[in-house]
Formats: structure tokens, C-alpha cells, sequence
């Protein structure tokens, strides 16, 4: 069966096709996969770095506030004066207004009562159980963020789609005597942490996000996923980054960065960005090799099957030419124009033994025709040599007549033809009369000239359409076609009387007798009218010899003249 692939083009096209893209696929893997690495080290370095730079700039900022409100409760005006004091108040608005990300500062007295405020919204209201009160009678306290609690209803949050959160800062006032006389606090708000993010995202790559996470593990920055989103289990070491899975859906390449502060929140900044963006030029590389790499393949193909092609042509050439000798062409050339050497190889071998098998196929068909010549020679020697041993089988070798086994073969002949003919032939038997004394008399030899001599008499004295044959001894017979027994007698009459009449050699004058008898269509075989013959011929012996005898109805004169 012919099949596609059997060709010699298709298969090294295919195999040096196959190989080249393998070749290239593998590249192009292996050159992913490193970029991938090298990729995702860059990338979680820069979000580390962003991490980094997001948790000193919170805490540099925390810390400036706590340093900032222990100054204030160090003020010579907070130690002395008396929180009546119109100075003090103004000097307490003075500080607020410093901070744009303050939303209230205040002071309370020394049993939790607000004393005075910079916008006066909270003035007389017993803070003892807040917890910025509570740390801030024993030192400096910088609190977690937390929602708005008495101020909810008197401040507008700077952003409408975030209720409004605060940042506490808090130290104590002692007066000269070193006693407690209150609690300077500030709450600022907590979107300033929204501010530090923007400036540290400002310039990351697509799709990067910050998460400020507190102590407890939870988000709290930003809003919008506050309490709705869960950090994963799986985070990596403060200091480092990994490939995690987040609840929102797709795999993030994730840093984390510890805050390094004095305070003791223990805030960290966790930073992401989505693995497919961060590592879309590896994508973007990928997509490019396999594109190049299939290119490379197909030229590669289309290589190789021109490679292919410029040796099988002249192959097939070469089979074409060898199909047309089969069919009989045989002065097809087999001139194939190649660089191949093999090729060319080849073709001289198909040209030589091309030219040699038909050498012999030539040499073969001579031997052949001489073969048939000689056997045609042989053939027709063979047929005379048996014509002349046929005709020799069927003569008589003293005389020259026909023999017995002729005789009896023309007796059946005539036999046949009467019966589908109806005409009828006579018989003549005819015998030497005394031939044992010519032998006796004159020896062997004389005797045989004797019966040479009435052989000669007897075929002369016939008709040309009678047949004559020696019988045996010195004994004739013949055979007298289309003859009745009138007419047999005439010729049975004259060869006696020219035997009779003719002087024989050395011996003078012989004699014989003659049988005579007619053939009928009622015999029952041809040796019926031999037989009458020979009865008629032993009568001529009884009756004196020198005689013919016939059937004894006919008229004696015939029989006795
Ligand atoms: P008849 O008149 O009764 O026929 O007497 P015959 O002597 O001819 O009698 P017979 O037929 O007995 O003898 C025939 C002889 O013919 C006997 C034999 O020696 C001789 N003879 C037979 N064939 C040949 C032959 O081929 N050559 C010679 N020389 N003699 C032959
Ligand atoms: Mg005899
Ligand atoms: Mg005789």
C-alpha cells in the first residue's frame, strides 16, 4: 500500500520539522521558565521594596506625632497655665492647625473630663474610659486606628465613602510638681495612610496593591476591604515574598514588610500584584518564542523538503526511466542531472546493468533462434528418415514392390471405400509355377533375379491405377480398383501371358498361375475375396498351372484362353 508518509520528502520533512520545533518548544520553556524566576525575584523585590517604603513612611509618621504631642504636653504654657487659660487655647489651636490630617486636639483634666479643645466640640465630655486617656495618663501612647466615637456626629470624614476613623496620639501634662494634671490628645485621620500609600504606589507596575494589616492580622487599610477581605494563611515571612493564593481569585505574587517602629502596634505592610500581570513580559516573551519557534520550523520543513526533493527527484527519475525499460522501452536513457554523487552512483549502475541484462536478454533470444533453426533442421530430417523408413516398412527389398503389410493396408483401404461407395474392385493372386525346381536347378541367387524379373512383367503388364505387391515367396498379388470380373481377368490374362512369353534369366521360360475374385459389398471383410482368390488360384495349379481361374459360373473359354 502506498501511504502518505512512505515518501522519503514527506518523512524528513516531518522528522527535520518535528526535531525543530521540539528544539524550539524547549527553548522557548526553558527560557520562560528562567525568565520566570529571574521575573518573579525582580518583581517580589520590588514589592518588597514597596512594602518597605510604605511601613517607614507609617511609622515615621506615627512616630513624628508621638513626638510631636510629648512636645506639646512639655509646653512651659500646658504646665502652668490653667486650662482656662485663653493662651493655652490658642496655642493648642496653633498645634492642630500644623497637621492638616488632625481632626480634633484636646486636653483632658486629670479625671477625664475635656477641658479645652482647639474647635471646642467635645468640651465638658468625660473621656476617662477612652483608651487614648487611659495610655496617655501613664506616658506616651500612639492607640490603633479605631472608628469615630463622639466625634461621628460633629466632624465630616474627608472622604465621603470612608466613615471616619482615627489615629490616637496622647501624652501626659505634669504640672511643676511633677503631679498629672491631664492628657494632651490629637486624633488624626486615619486617610493620611491613604496618602502615604498613593505616593508609594505611585510609580508600581499594574495591578499592585497595599495593605496596611495590624497586629491582629486584620486589614485595616484600605477601606474598601476592611473586614470583607482575609490576608491568606499561607503569607510569606515579614522581609520576603512568595506566590500565594488569595480568597479574591487568581494567584498574587505577595510581599510583606514589618513596621519597624517604636511603637508597639505591630502594623505590617502586605503588597501584591496579580502573577499574570507581574510576569506578563515573560508571557509576552513566551508567545514570542513559539511564534519564532514555529517559524523556525517551518522553515526549516520547507528546507528540508527542498533538500529532500533534490535527491528523490532524480531517484524517482531514475525509477521512472527503470519502469519504462520493464514495459519495453529499452533505449531509455537513464541520464538523471544531480549534484549527489550517489545519485549520479546510482545511475551509472542502473545503466550498466540496464545494458547488460538486455546484452544477455539479446544473446539468449540468438541462442533461442539457432536452438529453433536446428530443431526445425532436426524435425525435418526426422520426418524424411521416417518417410523413407515408412516407405521402406511397406516395400518389398528383392523387387522393389509393395510388401505384404502394404498390400494389406491398400486391401483395407479399397475395402472401405466400396462399402461407402459401392464400387468394387477385383483381386489377383498370382504364384510361380515349380519355383522350388529353378532354385533347386539353378541355386538361391537364380531364383531371385527369376522373381525380379516376374516382378518387373507383372507391375509393367498392370494398369497405373492397379496396385501390384509381392505377397511373400514367389507369390503376387494386386489389387485391381473400379474393375469387374470381366476385367480382372483381362489383366490377370496378360500378365501371365507376358510372363510366359518372356525368356527369364539363365532359366529360360517361367510360368505362373492366377486367382482371380471380385469384391462385393456383401463380404464380410476384406479377406473375403482373398480367400476366393486363393481358392481359384490353387484350382489353376490342380487344373495344369500356366492358367488364370475365376468364379466357376464363368464361361470356361475365358477361363482356359
Ligand atoms: P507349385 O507349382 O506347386 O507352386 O510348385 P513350387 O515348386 O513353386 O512349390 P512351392 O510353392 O512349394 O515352392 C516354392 C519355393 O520357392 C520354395 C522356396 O525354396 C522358394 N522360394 C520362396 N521364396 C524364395 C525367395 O525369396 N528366393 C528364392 N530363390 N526362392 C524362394
Ligand atoms: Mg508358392
Ligand atoms: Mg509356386
Amino acid at each position: 500500500m502506498r501511504h502518505w508518509f512512505g515518501s522519503f520528502r514527506i518523512r524528513l520533512t516531518v522528522l527535520f520539522g518535528g526535531l525543530s520545533l521540539l528544539a524550539g518548544l524547549g527553548i522557548a520553556l526553558y527560557v520562560a521558565q528562567a525568565a520566570t524566576v529571574r521575573m518573579s525575584a525582580a518583581v517580589g523585590d520590588a514589592l518588597l521594596g514597596i512594602g518597605r517604603t510604605t511601613a517607614n513612611a507609617l511609622a515615621e509618621t506615627l512616630m513624628e506625632r508621638e513626638r510631636e504631642i510629648v512636645l506639646i504636653s512639655k509646653r512651659p504654657l500646658f504646665v502652668h497655665a490653667d486650662f482656662g487659660d485663653a493662651e493655652l487655647r490658642r496655642s493648642l489651636e496653633q498645634a492642630k492647625h500644623t497637621y492638616r490630617h488632625y481632626a480634633w486636639m484636646g486636653i483632658a483634666d486629670a479625671d477625664g473630663m475635656v477641658r479645652v479643645e482647639a474647635d471646642g466640640l467635645l468640651e465638658g465630655e468625660k473621656v476617662a474610659q477612652r483608651p487614648w486617656f487611659q495610655g496617655g495618663r501613664e506616658g506616651a501612647f500612639i492607640g490603633d486606628v479605631h472608628d469615630a466615637v463622639l466625634l461621628a456626629k460633629k466632624i465630616r470624614a474627608p472622604n465621603p465613602d470612608e466613615p471616619l476613623r482615627f489615629v490616637d496620639f496622647a501624652a501626659p501634662i505634669h504640672g511643676a510638681d511633677g503631679r498629672l494634671r491631664g492628657v494632651v490628645a490629637a486624633h488624626a485621620h486615619w486617610s493620611w495612610a491613604g496618602e502615604v500609600l498613593r505616593s508609594s504606589l505611585a510609580t508600581a507596575g499594574e495591578g499592585v496593591e497595599a495593605f496596611v494589616v495590624n497586629a491582629a492580622g486584620e486589614i485595616i487599610y484600605p477601606y474598601e476591604h476592611v473586614g470583607r477581605l482575609a490576608l491568606p494563611a499561607a503569607l510569606p515571612d515579614s522581609g520576603g515574598y512568595a506566590r500565594v493564593d488569595w480568597d479574591d481569585g487568581e494567584p498574587f505574587l505577595t510581599a510583606r514588610a514589618a513596621m519597624n517602629s517604636t511603637t508597639d502596634l505591630g502594623w505590617q505592610v502586605v503588597v501584591r500584584q496579580p502573577v499574570a500581570k507581574a510576569l506578563a513580559p515573560v508571557s509576552e516573551l513566551h508567545r514570542t518564542l513559539l511564534v519564532l519557534g514555529g517559524a523556525v520550523a517551518v522553515a526549516f520543513m520547507f528546507l528540508a523538503y527542498r533538500l529532500a526533493a533534490a535527491f528523490s527527484r532524480p531517484v524517482e527519475a531514475l525509477a521512472g526511466a527503470a519502469q519504462r525499460v520493464e514495459q519495453g522501452d529499452e533505449e531509455t536513457p537513464f541520464d538523471v542531472r544531480s549534484d549527489i554523487r550517489e545519485v549520479r552512483m546510482l545511475a551509472d549502475s542502473l545503466r550498466g546493468m540496464t545494458a547488460r541484462l538486455l546484452g544477455r536478454r539479446r544473446e539468449l533470444q540468438e541462442i533461442n533462434a539457432t536452438l529453433e533453426r536446428k530443431v526445425e533442421a532436426r524435425t525435418a530430417e526426422l520426418a524424411a528418415a521416417n518417410r523413407a523408413l515408412e516407405k521402406l516398412a511397406r516395400s518389398d527389398a528383392l523387387t522393389g514392390l509393395a510388401n505384404r503389410l502394404a498390400a494389406n493396408e491398400r486391401l483395407h483401404g479399397e475395402f472401405l471405400r466400396m462399402q461407402r461407395t459401392g464400387v468394387r474392385y477385383a483381386v489377383l493372386l498370382m504364384d510361380v509355377d515349380h519355383f522350388k525346381r529353378v532354385n533347386d536347378t539353378y541355386g538361391h541367387e537364380v531364383g531371385d533375379r527369376v522373381l525380379r524379373h516376374v516382378a518387373g512383367i507383372a507391375a509393367d503388364s498392370a494398369r497405373a491405377t492397379d496396385f501390384v505387391a509381392r505377397f511373400g515367396g514367389e507369390e503376387f498379388f494386386a489389387i485391381l480398383p473400379d474393375t469387374d470380373l470381366a476385367g480382372a481377368l483381362v489383366v490377370a490374362e496378360k500378365i501371365r501371358a507376358a510372363v510366359a512369353d518372356a525368356a527369364a534369366p539363365v532359366v529360360g521360360q517361367v510360368t505362373l498361375s492366377v486367382g482371380v475374385a471380385q469384391a462385393t459389398p456383401d463380404d464380410a471383410s476384406e479377406d473375403d475375396a482373398v480367400n476366393l482368390a486363393d481358392r481359384h488360384l490353387y484350382r489353376a495349379k490342380a487344373e495344369g498351372r500356366n492358367r488364370v481361374a475365376a468364379a466357376d459360373r464363368l464361361p470356361d473359354a475365358v477361363l482356359a484362353s
